[in-house]
């Protein structure tokens, strides 16, 4: 007879931890997974004995290589580039590609891990993954940040493809990047395939993509407040960011009529007491996106407002709070903070935006708190949706695509409702959304047997 290997949560992470020394991020991702698993699995065999979550948190496979590139100045430069292809048990490896100074496996593996759950939670079928490079788009021209994408893209194209891996854009890679990427995957491989997601409308890209994870963000908070009979309209809102998830989260809060306080970058954060309406959400798509500037050039051009360099927003009192920043840009005493002040909601838009602290503190003080896994699982969802245009060869309607990003997070919110109602009238979104998430991808594994 098999001998089944018990080990306990401490037993299980202290194997994580020895396996991959040097990346706290991932071991904090598999930790914040692991805490709700190992109390799920406790009474299934199966899940033991098959070892899945041993499984789980094993990437398929870690590609790591070189990217050279030639900048501006004809000085030849090199980046590490990588993608993680962490579970296809449900579907095609999927999820972005980041290009950031802070880029390592660590930061990747834990969003690859992430991205499983994730998209198992969208209930469209997609396996998770994620790549990037530590390049710095920051102060590059157009010219070197496509001749950095074609380089990247030249290693790529031969780990990914339609039924294979499908990369989307994450921090640091918008509709511009996927251009040079999808331009040059196109010209090696001579196959106009979905092979990535987040393309322009002209070339197989899906309507609301953009939007997606912003607004998907708000449509789950809106789910969570609805539990108490409450919604958006009169709130106020804390938001981090001002990238693409930050704006349309912003801009959803104030078409729903609440009130957005706060925007940030890595300089610090402005605070607008008159609200960062329609107007100034303009503004700042534009000052950020296509000029590159930087968020505290904001109280330039609306003087009421303050900027607050080296923080984070979250010590301004507000109702709602959206981390749509990076991760662990909200640590446990901010989360005090935030509760100290009044706040009855955070929905995150960023991914693992909260640390292990803080993630105990809210469901200690049992708010209505998402993790990113489920609240900004708009994004992929509407990538998903573009995989299907792009195999039907059709282009869905824009009210078409809508309904279904918000019928896709009502069905997120319900799964961890499901999983996570605690039965005293409070929902650990936490846990609901990593047993949703585990139970489907694990299932699917117990299918194929040991592989
Ligand atoms: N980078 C986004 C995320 O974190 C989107 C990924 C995708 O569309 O594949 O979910």
């Amino acid at each position: 007879m098999a001998v089944t290997d018990h080990v306990d949560l401490n037993g299980f992470m202290e194997g994580v931890k020895k396996r991959n020394p040097h990346q706290p991020e991932f071991v904090q991702a598999v930790q914040e997974v692991a805490e709700d698993i190992f109390e799920f699995i406790q009474d299934k065999e199966e899940y033991h004995a098959q070892q899945i979550l041993r499984r789980i948190a094993e990437p398929d496979r870690v590609v790591s290589f070189r990217v050279c590139w030639e900048d501006d100045n004809g000085n030849i430069r090199v980046q590490r580039g990588w993608r993680v292809q962490n579970n296809n048990a449900i579907g095609p490896y999927k999820g972005g590609i980041r290009f950031h100074p802070s880029v390592n496996e660590s930061v990747l593996k834990f969003l690859a891990f992430e991205q499983t759950f994730k998209n198992a939670l969208t209930g469209l079928p997609m396996g998770g993954g994620k790549g990037g490079a530590n390049f710095n788009p920051k102060g590059k021209s157009v010219r070197e940040i496509m001749r950095f994408c074609q380089s990247f893209m030249t290693e790529l194209y031969r780990h990914i493809g339609a039924d294979v891996d499908v990369p989307a854009g994450d921090i640091g890679v918008g509709a511009r990047e996927i251009g040079f990427m999808f331009g040059q995957y196109k010209r090696i491989t001579n196959h106009f395939t979905g092979v990535l997601t987040g393309k322009g409308l002209e070339w197989g890209g899906s309507l609301i993509r953009t939007e997606a994870t912003g607004y998907g963000a708000v449509y789950f908070l809106e789910n969570m407040l609805a539990t108490k009979g409450e919604g958006v309209a009169g709130k106020t809102a804390v938001i981090s960011g001002s990238g693409n998830v930050a704006t349309h989260a912003a801009e959803k809060i104030v078409q729903l009529g609440g009130k957005v306080l706060t925007l940030s970058d890595s300089g610090g954060f402005i605070h607008d007491p008159d609200g960062i309406d329609q107007e100034k959400i303009d503004w700042v798509k534009t000052h950020k996106t296509h000029r590159r500037g930087r968020i505290e050039e904001y109280v330039e051009a609306f003087p009421r407002a303050t900027f607050h360099p080296g923080k984070t927003p979250w010590g301004v009192p507000c109702d709602v709070a959206l981390p749509c920043a990076t991760q662990n840009e909200l640590l446990g005493e901010d989360a005090k903070t935030l509760i100290a002040n009044g706040c009855k909601a955070v929905s995150e838009g960023a991914n693992m935006p909260t640390d292990l602290d803080g993630v105990h503190v809210f469901k200690h003080h049992k708010i209505l708190y998402a993790p990113g896994k489920a609240s900004n699982a708009g994004g992929v969802a509407v990538s998903g949706l573009e995989m299907s245009q792009n195999s039907e060869r059709r282009s869905w309607k824009e009210e078409e695509l809508q309904q279904m990003l918000k019928d896709i997070m009502k069905g997120i919110h319900d799964s961890c409702i499901r999983y996570g109602d605690q039965g005293d009238g409070y929902i650990d979104y936490v846990k609901g959304a990593n047993i949703a998430g585990f139970k489907k991808v694990a299932d699917a594994m117990l299918a194929f047997g040991v592989v």
